[in-house]
């Protein structure tokens, strides 16, 4: 009696088991998860005057024993290709990295697509106007959303360093001449004051734009205790509302900032 039971839950475990996976592979997964990070290498986007992402071999061969081993040794500033913005990073007493709960970094994507208006202007500012412009078509902005500026900047030049940051100049000489788009501070007021966002992202790479010299955009975001996401990729695949957004960075203990695995589920 308890052998044929133990049978019988096996045979049901393995049911559910596979049902789970034939289901996952005929509801097309891979084809509802968009990717939207950029593969970390020697030509990932940093600011001008930050240390750029560098690998090096640590060990690549056979060993003595007969096995086969490689690893690398890696380094790079926290803020540099598809990363996020923890609150520390431009508010005093703000979180760090490691106080964020992982759940705070999953929400509904709203896209507001302003790919036109950087075609011509690479310095546009993202509108209160357009913000709301989007919730006239789209409805109220979600509860724990994440805003996401589509400028198609980053999306369509990631990582030509002239077309993506308006110079291809590094170090401080860099810093005047930089030319791309961004949230204006009156839309971060906006999302922190009238909305309740999780963060904000942007296909640049800062929420600030280029020619910005205070910041003000990410002082009121990390001011608000709001994340933020730079260097989103492929934003042209995301629809306008309707997706999932996980933004998953490494986990560093007092980090201003990350690398992140960002990906959508699509609806
Ligand atoms: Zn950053």
């Amino acid at each position: 009696m308890k052998i044929k039971k133990i049978f019988f839950m096996a045979v049901w475990v393995t049911a559910v088991v596979m049902s789970a996976i034939l289901s996952g592979h005929a509801a097309g997964n891979k084809d509802k998860i968009l990717d939207m990070t950029y593969a970390y290498d020697e030509n990932t986007i940093y600011w001008p005057n930050a240390s750029s992402f560098k690998l090096t071999v640590e060990f690549r061969g056979m060993t003595e024993r007969g096995y086969w081993y490689a690893a690398n040794f890696y380094s790079a500033s926290e803020h540099g290709g598809t990363h996020a913005d923890a609150p520390l990073h431009f508010a005093e007493n703000g979180r760090t990295m490691d106080q964020i709960p992982i759940e705070e970094w999953i929400g509904p994507a709203v896209k507001i697509d302003v790919t036109s208006q950087c075609v011509r202007n690479r310095d546009y500012l993202l509108s209160v106007d357009d913000v709301k412009k989007w919730e006239q078509k789209h409805g109220r902005i979600p509860a724990g959303a994440w805003v996401i500026m589509y400028t198609g900047i980053g999306t369509r030049f990631y990582p030509d360093r002239k077309r993506v940051l308006g110079t291809d100049k590094t170090g401080l000489a860099a810093l005047s001449e930089l030319s791309f788009p961004a949230f204006s501070p009156e839309s971060a007021e906006f999302l922190t004051k009238e909305r309740k966002i999780k963060g904000i992202a942007i296909d640049t790479p800062s929420i600030d734009y280029g020619k910005s010299q205070d910041f003000q955009v990410h002082r009121i975001i990390c001011g608000a205790n709001k994340l933020g996401l730079e260097n989103i990729a492929n934003l042209d695949k995301l629809p306008v509302k309707g997706a999932m957004l996980y933004v998953i960075p490494m986990l560093i203990k007092g980090g201003t900032g990350a690398p992140a695995r960002a990906f959508a589920i699509l609806p």
